[in-house]
């Protein structure tokens, strides 16, 4: 039976590439970045190298990459880092600002510097403030500007919606935080956006910018954060000092060059692919919409070029991915816990979806694999299995 891998924003295969310049440090190339010996040395180099390509794809100094154990905790270390920095160098109040469609590893460490403020004595209350979106998904630039001041130390919005796809305004966002924010660290999870936007220039107005290799193609388990030159930084892990005391820890050499490689192929390629990929995704789509009740959830807005979002009426998401699984199309809802069990998507619910109608999402991705025979297989199936679970 044919197989529609179509969930390349939860992750993407890993590149040939990719496994053939990571399979040396399995073997031979062994060593502990931080020594001094020969063995040791070389990891080094590999670890560097990887470092300057992954800066350089990112618009970035060298000395600005921090390499992470993945989104997640480039996430933690952003938000929490960052913040602890800002109410380490300033007293008095203190606010945080992020959007209402940040993935939980914003929201999540958010939630946790709200609380860790409020149990430490002595530090001021720390305000958390959610800026909202439009009905498309991007983030409101009035209404973000009332959530702004002179205290609000940490402004944190995704480069584009893992659920949806949305393209943030980030320029808009960053004119705008500088003006009326301007002692506030500006963060963006560039994690979806990574295989399709050129970084160095989209995010090159912000001051942390956090990437992960496996939605490019690499390695699970290994990312960036860039810290631009002057930011400071609190570090969550403390130990060796690796990476310029920001992230201790033995260096994981081979996720960083499987990171490195990832980038530099989804770079080579990325505007041929994008419109490779979006013609197909189109296609999908409009496939799809074909069928009655089923709707674009965000029609009009600037969406990545691997994302489909779909509503469907009378349907509930858990079902159709089951008989989509058993017919070989790999999908997903959007938004699941570790448990695999399906909340109610809160980045639907910011835009407005009705709790009954965001029920029935789905979430189709396409990536570097992904092929018209795929599609022609999910264009034959999601609707065979839709007809089937209304009847
Ligand atoms: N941020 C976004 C927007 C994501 O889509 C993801 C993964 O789904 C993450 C962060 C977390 O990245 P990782 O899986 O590398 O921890």
């Amino acid at each position: 039976m044919p197989t529609a891998y179509l969930d390349h924003a939860a992750t993407s295969p890993v590149r040939p590439e990719v496994a053939e310049a990571m399979a040396p440090f399995a073997g031979a190339r062994f060593g502990n970045a931080s020594g001094s010996h020969r063995v040791a040395r070389d990891a080094r180099t590999a670890l560097e190298e990887a470092r300057d390509e992954v800066a350089a794809l990112l618009g970035a100094a060298p000395r600005e990459v921090v390499f992470t154990g993945g989104g997640t905790e480039s996430d933690n270390l952003a938000v929490l880092g960052g913040l602890a920095a800002s109410l380490a160098a300033h007293d008095g109040a203190a606010a945080l600002v992020h959007s209402a469609v940040e993935h939980p590893a914003v929201v999540e460490s958010a939630r946790a510097a709200e609380r860790g403020a409020a149990r430490l004595a002595g530090v001021p209350p720390l305000s958390r403030r959610v800026a909202p979106v439009t009905p498309d998904g991007a983030v409101d630039p009035e209404a973000l500007g009332g959530l702004l001041g002179p205290e609000v130390r940490l402004v944190s919005v995704m480069a584009a919606n893992n659920e949806t796809g949305t393209v943030q305004p980030l320029d808009e966002v960053a004119r705008l935080v500088r003006r009326l924010a301007p002692r506030a660290v500006l963060h963006t999870d560039a994690v979806q956006a990574a295989p399709w936007l050129d970084l160095a220039v989209v995010a090159a107005g912000w001051d942390l910018v956090t990437v992960s290799a496996h939605k490019l193609g690499g390695p699970k388990g290994s990312g960036a954060l860039v810290v631009r030159e002057g930011v400071a930084l609190e570090p969550l892990s403390w130990g060796g000092g690796q990476e310029r005391e920001r992230r201790s820890g033995t260096h994981d050499v081979a996720g960083a060059v499987g990171l490195a490689v990832a980038l530099r192929q989804a770079a080579k390629d990325r505007d041929a692919e994008a419109h490779r990929v979006a013609a197909l995704r189109d296609r999908l789509a409009d496939g799809l919409c074909a069928v009655p009740g089923v709707t674009r959830t965000a029609p009009g807005s600037n969406v990545l070029p691997g994302h489909c979002h779909l509503l469907v009426e009378a349907v509930a998401s858990e079902e159709l991915l089951v008989l989509l699984d058993r017919d070989g199309v790999c999908a997903a809802a959007g938004s699941a816990c570790a448990s695999g069990a399906l909340e109610p998507s809160p980045t639907l619910a910011a835009m407005g979806v009705p709790e009954d109608r965001s029920r029935g999402a789905l979430r189709l991705t396409l990536g570097w694999t992904t092929t018209a025979a795929e599609v022609d297989h999910a264009l034959a199936v999601v609707p065979a299995a839709v007809a089937s679970l209304r009847r």
